[in-house]
This record gives C-alpha cells, sequence and structure tokens, in this order.
C-alpha cells in the first residue's frame, strides 16, 4: 500500500489527507496528521473520498471519453482527443472571427486548481483578448473580495485559524460553520473547552447547529444584516466601548459611518432585525472587548462569515459593515482579532490569486488599472491586455441567454444547477451555438447541454496547488494515474491553446509546476508575493501561508500587526454604505422569506457525495423545512407534499416541520438536482433544485447573485 500526501477536494477548509493506494486504485483515505489545517481529523465527507473513487462508481460516474453531439438533445457518441480539440478550436475560431472575441466565455471553478486556474486566465485574457473569464467563486466569494478591498485595501484575509486558539470572542456571521466548515467547527468546540470564558455570538435568521452551539444567538430577519453591524457600532458608540486611538492612528472616513450609524438606535435596529435591544447591547459589549467587558482590558475578537454574508444583492456592504466593526474596536493584527471570510469551495482563494474573475488580473491585480493591464502584458510578453471588462457569472449566462455569447466553455462546475434563476441559464445553454464542457463527471444536469464533453481528471488523479481560507497553500497529489482517457484540466488548456493559435509561445509548459512558477513570478512585489516558495519547500516543510517573499523562511500567520494596510496612505477605510433591502422582499402573494444553505454530509450538486448511501443517513431526501405554526396555520402534516413557488419557478417536495426555522421563512437544502428535486419553470419548462426558485439579483459592488433570499409562497400540492 501507498501513501499519498494530498488535500480534501471539498471546503475551504483545506484538511490534508492521506490517500492510501494499492497499484492504479485508491483503497483509503485518513486525514494528515502534519497538516496544519486539521492534525489528523476529517469529517464525514473527507473520510468517505476513497470510496466516492471506486471502481463500481467510478464505472457510473465518471466521463472518460471524449464525446460529441451531433445535434442538440441527441446521445453523444465517443469521438479521439484530436479530433474532439480540433472541433472546438474549430467553432471557437469560428466565432472569435465573425463576432469578435467577446463572443466566447469561459465559466470556471473554484475547485480546479491554482495551476488550472491560471492557464484558463492565461488562455481568456492573453490568448483570446477576452475578459469573459468568470467562475463559480462568483456565487461565493467576491462580495468578500469587495469588502476586503474597500476597507484593508487587498483580498487578503487577515487571521488564521490559530486565532480560535486566542479569542475571547468568536462572531459567526451567515454561516452554519458546523455543516460547511465542520473540522474548523471542531477546532473551535476544542478552543471552547479549553477557555470556558470563551463567548459564542452567532448571527444567522435559521437556528443552525451552530447557533445552537452558542452562548447567544442573533436570529435576524434574512437581508437585516448591514443594520443589525450599523445598529451594534451605535451601541459601541454610545457605551464608548470603540478604540479611539486605534480608529486615529490607523484609518480613515470614520465621521462618514459615525453620521450614517447615528440613527441606527437599538430599538430601532431591533425592531427591523427582529431582535431583542439587551441582546445587542450584549452582542456589542462582547464584540467590542472580546467578551472581557473592558474597553480597557480589550480581549480579542475573530469573525467568522461564509455565504450568509456573500450571496446577497448587498453583499460588498455586509462584508464591510462587519469589517467597520473590527477596525472600530481595534479587533484586528492581534493573536485571536480580526475578520475572517471562510471559503466556501477549496480553491476559491487560488482562483483570486491568479485572477480568475472577469474584473481581476494575475497576483490581485485590477483589470480597471491601466498600470496592472501593462504589467500582466509584460510578463506575458503579449502587446496588451483588453481593457473591456469581462462578464461576471450571471451576466455572462444572461449574455448567452440572449444571442450576445456564442461559445461557451465550462469546467469543473455544474451552471444548470447551481447558478441562480435556473430558467435563464437553461436558455443560455440551449441558445448558445457552442457548448464544451470539461468534467470529471458525466452524471451532472450541465452534461445534457454540451455539444462537446472533454474528460478530466479529478481528486486522486491530479498534480497541483490549493490555497485554503487561512491563505495556506498545499500541494494536491496524484495517487492513482487518470482513468480512461481523461486529461488534467491545465492539460487540456494547453492543448487546447496550441490547436487555437498555432505558433503562438504563450503556451510552453509541460507539467503543472512551469504554471506555478510563472504565477509565482507574477506575485512579485504583490501583497500575496510568493517569490520565497517552491514545489520543493512545499514537499520539504509541508503546506505555507502566504505572503512568503523571496529570503523569507515562511509566510505570515497573520496581517496588519503593524497597523499598516495595503492602500495608498497606509490606513484602513471605513465604509459608510447604508443597508439596502432584499431584492424580494416577501409580501402578501409569496409571504416567505425561503433561504437555502448546505447539508453536514452533501457537497455541491452532489456529484461525488451523491454516489454514497452512508452520506444520505443524516438526511434521506429534499424537504422544505418550515416552522411549526406556518405548518398549523396551513393544516399541512409532516410530510405532505406541497409546492413551493417564486416568480421563476415551482418545486413539488415534502413539508417538514422545523424548530430551526423562524415564522415565515422556509429553508430548502442546496444539493439537491434533477433525480430527487424535479419542478417547473414559470413559462412551464422542466427545472430542477432550490435554484428554480433563487433570484439573479446582485450586490452592485460585488457582482454575486443574492443566492440565500427569495419570497415564495407555499401551498399544498
Ligand atoms: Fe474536507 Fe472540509 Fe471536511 Fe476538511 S472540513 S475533511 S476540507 S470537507
Amino acid at each position: 500500500m501507498t501513501d499519498t500526501r494530498s488535500t480534501c477536494p471539498y471546503c475551504g477548509v483545506g484538511c490534508g489527507v492521506l490517500i492510501e493506494s494499492e497499484g492504479d486504485r485508491i483503497t483509503g483515505v485518513r486525514g494528515d496528521p502534519e497538516h496544519p489545517a486539521n492534525a489528523g481529523r476529517l469529517c464525514s465527507k473527507g473520510q468517505t473520498l476513497h470510496l466516492t473513487a471506486a471502481p463500481h462508481v467510478a464505472r457510473q460516474t465518471r466521463l472518460l471519453h471524449p464525446q460529441v453531439r451531433a445535434a442538440r438533445g441527441a446521445a453523444p457518441q465517443r469521438t479521439t482527443w484530436d479530433e474532439a480539440l480540433d472541433l472546438a478550436a474549430r467553432r471557437f475560431n469560428g466565432a472569435i472571427a465573425t463576432h469578435g472575441p467577446d463572443a466566447v466565455g469561459f465559466y470556471i471553478s473554484g475547485q480546479l486548481l491554482t495551476e488550472d486556474y491560471y492557464a484558463f486566465n492565461k488562455l481568456a485574457k492573453g490568448l483570446i483578448g477576452t475578459n469573459n473569464i468568470d467562475t463559480n467563486s462568483r456565487l461565493c466569494m467576491s462580495s468578500a473580495v469587495a469588502g476586503y478591498k474597500l476597507t484593508l485595501g487587498a483580498d487578503a484575509p487577515p487571521a488564521c485559524y490559530e486565532d480560535l486558539d486566542h479569542a475571547g470572542c468568536v462572531f459567526i456571521a451567515g454561516s452554519n460553520t458546523a455543516y460547511a466548515h465542520p473540522v474548523l467547527f471542531r477546532r473551535l468546540e476544542d478552543a471552547r473547552r479549553a477557555r470556558p470564558g470563551m463567548k459564542l455570538i452567532v448571527a444567522d435568521p435559521r437556528r443552525t447547529d451552530t447557533a445552537e452551539a452558542a452562548d447567544l444567538h442573533l436570529p435576524l430577519q434574512p437581508g437585516s444584516d448591514t443594520l443589525l453591524f450599523h445598529g451594534l457600532l451605535h451601541l459601541m458608540l454610545r457605551e464608548g466601548w470603540t478604540d479611539t486611538a486605534y480608529i486615529a492612528a490607523h484609518t480613515r472616513g470614520f465621521e462618514a459611518l459615525e453620521a450614517l450609524v447615528r440613527d441606527c438606535t437599538p430599538a430601532r435596529v431591533a425592531q427591523a432585525c427582529g431582535l431583542e435591544v439587551h441582546d445587542l447591547v450584549t452582542a456589542a459589549r462582547w464584540f467590542a472587548t472580546g467578551a472581557s467587558g473592558d474597553p480597557k482590558a480589550r480581549g480579542a475578537t475573530l469573525s467568522l462569515y461564509c455565504q450568509g454574508l456573500n450571496q446577497s444583492s448587498s453583499g460588498t456592504a455586509k462584508n464591510a459593515g462587519l469589517i467597520n466593526l473590527h477596525l472600530a474596536t481595534g479587533q484586528i493584527g492581534r493573536p485571536g482579532a480580526g475578520p475572517f471570510s471562510l471559503t466556501g469551495q477549496p480553491n476559491a482563494m487560488g482562483g483570486r490569486e491568479v485572477g480568475g474573475l472577469a474584473n481581476l488580473l494575475s497576483a490581485h491585480r485590477d483589470l480597471a488599472d491601466p498600470a496592472h493591464r501593462a504589467e500582466v502584458a509584460a510578463l506575458w510578453g503579449i502587446p496588451s491586455v483588453p481593457e473591456k471588462p469581462g462578464l461576471s457569472a450571471v451576466e455572462l449566462f444572461e449574455a448567452a441567454a440572449d444571442g450576445t455569447v456564442k461559445a461557451l466553455w465550462i469546467a469543473c462546475t455544474n451552471p444548470a444547477q447551481s447558478m441562480p434563476d435556473q430558467r435563464t441559464v437553461r436558455r443560455a445553454l440551449q441558445r448558445a451555438e457552442f457548448v464544451v464542457l470539461q468534467e470529471a463527471f458525466a452524471t451532472t444536469a450541465t452534461a445534457g447541454f454540451a455539444d462537446l464533453l472533454l474528460p478530466a481528471t479529478t481528486w486522486g488523479e491530479k498534480d497541483g496547488t490549493v490555497t485554503n481560507s487561512e491563505r495556506r497553500i498545499s500541494r494536491v497529489r496524484a495517487a492513482v494515474p487518470p482513468p480512461g482517457e481523461a486529461r488534467h484540466d491545465w492539460r487540456i488548456v494547453v492543448d487546447f491553446a496550441r490547436r487555437l493559435r498555432p505558433g503562438h509561445a504563450l503556451f510552453p509548459h509541460e507539467t503543472p509546476e512551469a504554471l506555478w512558477r510563472e504565477h509565482r513570478e507574477s506575485t512579485r512585489g504583490r501583497d500575496l508575493d510568493i517569490t520565497g516558495l517552491s514545489y520543493a519547500k512545499l514537499d520539504r516543510d509541508g503546506p505555507q501561508q502566504w505572503p512568503l517573499r523571496e529570503g523569507d523562511t515562511q509566510g505570515k500567520a497573520r496581517l496588519y500587526g503593524d497597523g499598516v494596510f495595503p492602500t495608498p496612505d497606509g490606513r484602513a477605510r471605513f465604509a459608510a454604505l447604508p443597508h439596502r433591502p432584499l431584492a424580494e422582499p416577501r409580501e402578501p402573494r409569496y409571504p416567505f422569506s425561503l433561504t437555502t444553505g448546505r447539508l453536514r454530509d452533501q457537497w455541491h450538486g452532489m456529484g461525488r457525495t451523491g454516489t454514497l448511501g452512508r452520506l444520505f443517513g443524516h438526511v434521506a431526501e429534499p424537504a422544505v423545512q418550515l416552522n411549526a405554526g406556518d405548518m398549523q396555520r396551513l393544516a399541512l402534516r409532516d410530510g405532505e407534499l406541497v409546492h413551493v413557488t417564486s416568480r421563476r419557478g415551482s418545486l413539488v417536495l415534502p413539508a417538514q416541520a422545523s424548530g430551526q426555522v423562524a415564522p415565515a421563512q422556509a429553508f430548502i437544502a442546496m444539493h439537491w438536482g434533477p433525480e430527487y428535486l424535479g419542478g417547473r419553470g414559470s413559462g412551464g419548462e422542466p427545472l430542477a433544485g432550490v435554484n428554480a426558485l433563487t433570484t439573479s439579483a446582485r450586490c452592485p459592488g460585488s457582482q454575486q447573485p443574492e443566492l440565500k433570499h427569495a419570497a415564495v409562497k407555499v401551498l399544498k400540492a
């Protein structure tokens, strides 16, 4: 038996794993006791990874050969790699020649490795000359990116997991950490056992298992987070709990924020958020003082936050509102203190690092900045990087639906289930003249729409790196050879690029490490500088945090300890962004607030976790969870079928009374796809999963859609 050290491919905790293999078979998996993220622990998903790679599962789920459809709706036929890549190059070149480079678009994934991501970004922006490349990280972390940049000056989470061991108060907002980041939650539980005085506050409309564990649960109304943060700041100012010395020495713009929160009185905020005034006072005191109760002897406060803040039509304001609290109380740059966004996907961070979003360029550069464009053009040895902003995820599919984008290349993601407003996504995939899907799994909903299917390798089969939530870069390693004719994602990009523009010199790479070295050079002098890092160092010393500059022996555990921020004057900025109401508040015709979220034992669209019966032991089938009072009012019995209907579509599923859900709210898990949860769009078209209901309304600052909330009605079926 061979042990191969690698990383779990699921959530952004980024746990290290030891893959056990014999020959070309993965036979087991163990937590890596030497990985700093998990010290040997794995959650239910990580522990069963090897079972998802079993031969009988792979035979049913994997895409093993290139396949092409002669016509939409026809069964795909096996083809060769040469024919597949020639066809892709011909169709993409045709669309570009007729309509220009912006007639094509790439939709990629936070589950790709950094090397894959880098190659895709260079292909679109460097070789083809379009910025139409976006990723499912847009659905996941783009509000966190916008919030960090607006306030702290760079997209860099300032804290680390070890801060849990120093925090006096942990404030969790919009995250069911117990389910979404389980190993990190175990670490929080350890820290609380070790220091029983630590306080845990959880702000969440649902009484999740995370909220159940809290010392103080703030069951705020969906969408009222910004108002909550402004209200807490109002209280901190009133009680003298802010850190005036820190504000004066290290920040700008506090006066405007002070004016903004002046009318966010406890009574008004409590009423609008659906909270008690005394709970607001307690939360403000614990947060400001790190639960010491004394601003002169401040403990440390760490905030953990995720999609409840990000997946919102005011995601930037919510992120900034929380970071404002840290800056106003000096709760940043010290052990145990700081705002800490938890990454949803395993490598959303790596994607941000290589500039894999439509508005970014390599190494946290901005597309809108002419100097940054010139730097990247020089690095790539091309005359220029196109100036025109690319289309963000939702815009890209809207453009395909209206016929502007003609050819789509989708890699390692399943937009026909995971994007909001599935009506539009379906129209986009039907209207696009050519759709390529580069995937490991043949079973995704998107596969049914693809003209060309390209088999990709996946966990246990590929090499590269990922970056987890705490800026820690880990190696991903192959334990077994690729199955069938599957190729590595970066390899597919390189092979396609060489056929698209024969004779160019942009893709000489023959290994993932060659791509990674180029990415490393692009970070020189940037906030995420990793010029002191190498594959050899990662192999020798294990996972490392960035920045890690040339000459450094190790990276930085936490940022901004010197009070200097990556802004022109070195000061952080308060962001005075007002509360904005939900894109779609509930109203008499749609009287329920639908929220969405994760289950403990499933991952995304269940392509991998859905293959194991044991992972259905926790939750066996889809249901809409409702408050018991609402069930009674609607004369619904547990398990009775209901129509859940939004302005865009309707689903039929069992109703389930839940003590976690407040009155006038409803909850449906995000994972269930067409095999489990059928429905109809408002035009009668077949749609499936909770995103038949969700809205594509998005945050103007981050372009992240409001996947977390839609107004719905619930009627007996
Ligand atoms: Fe994998 Fe996340 Fe579970 Fe760790 S916590 S084993 S990274 S799913």
